[in-house]
């Protein structure tokens, strides 16, 4: 006997758990499936445990840069590790806690387990079958391996999360949002930390002022860069320690090596085949602006379509599956333009819209204009540790549409959401300066920009 469902969600991680709660609102009969812990990457290896690493760094540059030029005569006798790892774990337990209420609450039913397809409209976990008028492959991603000798050796930012004690040397390899934030909060905590990148620099397909910028910042809180160093092999020591050697035949000996180059799709091993699914060359799933796959009954979002690989991103697009299957909201669709995002760095990285290089692509040279604010922020100015902060925003057209919105500093990531909604609904620099500013923030240089 097979139980059947309207919707089946694979995967209980950010899109899975949002459409699943969704549809279930709406009167569906749902079925979540998840193999490890419910909330995914986002809750258990990614934003939840990064930021609270974040915030924990920020704790440390408090004390360590800013507190005595505020007057505080600190002495730190230790820091524990194995303490912000605990409190961290303590709070995402109570994340678990909360999302069995919530699916309990909306009848969702809750299948732990790997799910494999049967066929179109069956799946199979532990031997038992589902069916589903609707099933939603939500199964996210995992970190890429470098295919190198001794990778084994180095661990990913999964192990990164698992980590009880500090490294003293740490080596991140990649140049991507996770390899700057965990360089970042590796440094701010006190390891000796170093960041390898294939190329010139980190987050290169960032606006240009963000990527020289955080070149800049990196190199001054004592992150050395590695430059042109893509990864060749890793040995370990008779102590114990590690020599990463490069392409360029550097080496480098040190405690812990983090490979952060990616994230692979999961849809390797759920007997995709018996379905007729697409996938492309990468293992990612191609979708149609409905997050329909090319199988009738079959759709896909999050991490696993390879468009934004954003939480925000894969629980929107799992709301707006329900409800244009469960509540008749046939024309609503997920918009992947202008999504702000932020990097975790330190300072922070808000980044909106077009880079000013990709504006003059698209706009042309001469219908561009582009506005730049440089200051050092406030907190950091009454200090001998200056940070500076960068700003920018890009302007297309006449009425100088606002079509870019770029900055690297102190509460960047808190600043963004706001001017966010402006950008969404179109507004052009004469809106942004119509806004009269708060002062004395750096938000407000957005405001005043000339
Ligand atoms: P996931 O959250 O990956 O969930 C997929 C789930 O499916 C997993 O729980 C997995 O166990 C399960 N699964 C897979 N196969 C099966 C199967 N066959 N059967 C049952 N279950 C299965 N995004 C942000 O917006 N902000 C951030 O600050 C941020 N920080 C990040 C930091 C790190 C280190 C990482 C790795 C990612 C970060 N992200 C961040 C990205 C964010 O985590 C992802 O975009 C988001 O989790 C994608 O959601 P998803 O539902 O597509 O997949
Ligand atoms: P990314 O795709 O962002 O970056 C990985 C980078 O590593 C590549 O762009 C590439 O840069 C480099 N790289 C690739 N292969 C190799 C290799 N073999 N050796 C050395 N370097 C290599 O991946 P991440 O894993 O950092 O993050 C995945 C996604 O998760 C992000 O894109 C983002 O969407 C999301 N995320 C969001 C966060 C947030 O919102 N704050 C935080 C963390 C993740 P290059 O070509 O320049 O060498």
């Amino acid at each position: 006997m097979t139980t059947h469902f309207d919707y089946i969600a694979i995967g209980g991680g950010s899109g899975g758990i949002a459409s699943a709660n969704r549809a279930a609102m709406r009167g569906a009969k749902v079925a979540l499936v998840e193999a490890k812990a419910m909330g995914g990457t986002c809750v258990n290896v990614g934003c939840v445990p990064k930021k609270a690493m974040w915030f924990g760094a920020q704790v440390a540059e408090a004390i360590h840069k800013y507190s005595p030029d505020y007057g505080f005569d600190v002495t730190v006798n230790n820091f524990d590790w194995a303490k912000l790892v605990e409190s961290r774990e303590a709070y995402i337990k109570r994340i678990h806690g909360s999302y069995d209420r919530v699916l309990a609450n909306n009848n969702v039913t809750v299948i732990n387990g790997f799910a494999k397809f049967v066929d179109a409209k069956t799946i199979e976990v532990d031997g038992v079958q589902y069916t589903a008028d609707h099933i939603a492959i939500t199964t996210g991603g995992r970190p890429t391996w470098p295919e190198i000798e001794g990778a084994e050796l180095g661990i990913d930012s999964d192990g990164f999360f698992a980590l009880n004690e500090q490294p003293k040397r740490t080596v991140v390899v990649g140049a991507g949002y996770i390899a700057v934030e965990l360089a970042g909060v590796l440094n701010s905590l006190g390891t000796e930390t170093k960041l390898a990148v294939r190329k010139h620099a980190p987050l290169r397909n960032f606006d240009d002022m963000i990527t020289t910028t955080l070149v800049e910042m990196l190199e001054q809180d004592g992150i050395e860069l590695l430059t042109n160093s893509t990864p060749k092999k890793v040995e370990k020591q008779a102590d114990g320690s590690l020599v990463l050697e490069f392409e360029n035949g550097n080496k480098v000996e040190t405690d812990c090596v983090i490979w952060a180059i990616g994230r692979t799709p999961s849809t390797d091993k759920i007997n995709i085949e018996a379905t007729g699914v697409e996938r492309d060359a990468y293992g990612y799933i191609p979708v149609n602006e409905h997050h329909e796959t090319n199988v009738p009954g079959i759709y896909a979002l999050g991490d696993i379509i390879g468009k934004v690989e954003l939480t925000p991103v894969a629980v929107k697009a799992g709301r707006i599956l329900a409800e244009r299957l469960f509540n008749g909201m046939t024309d609503v669709v997920m918009d992947y333009t202008n999504v702000p995002t932020v990097v975790f760095s330190h300072p922070a990285i808000g980044t909106m819209g077009l880079t000013e290089e990709q504006a003059i692509a698209q706009y042309g040279k001469e219908n561009v204009k582009v506005y730049n604010s440089s200051f050092a922020a406030m907190y950091t100015a009454v200090t001998e540790h200056r940070q500076m902060t960068k700003m920018k925003l890009v302007c297309a057209g006449d009425n100088e549409r606002v079509v870019g919105l770029h900055g690297i500093g102190l509460g960047m990531d808190e600043i963004l959401q706001g001017f966010g909604v402006a950008i969404k609904m179109g507004a052009t620099k004469a809106d942004f300066d119509a806004c009269v500013a708060i002062h004395p923030t750096s938000a407000e240089e957005y405001v005043t920009m000339r």
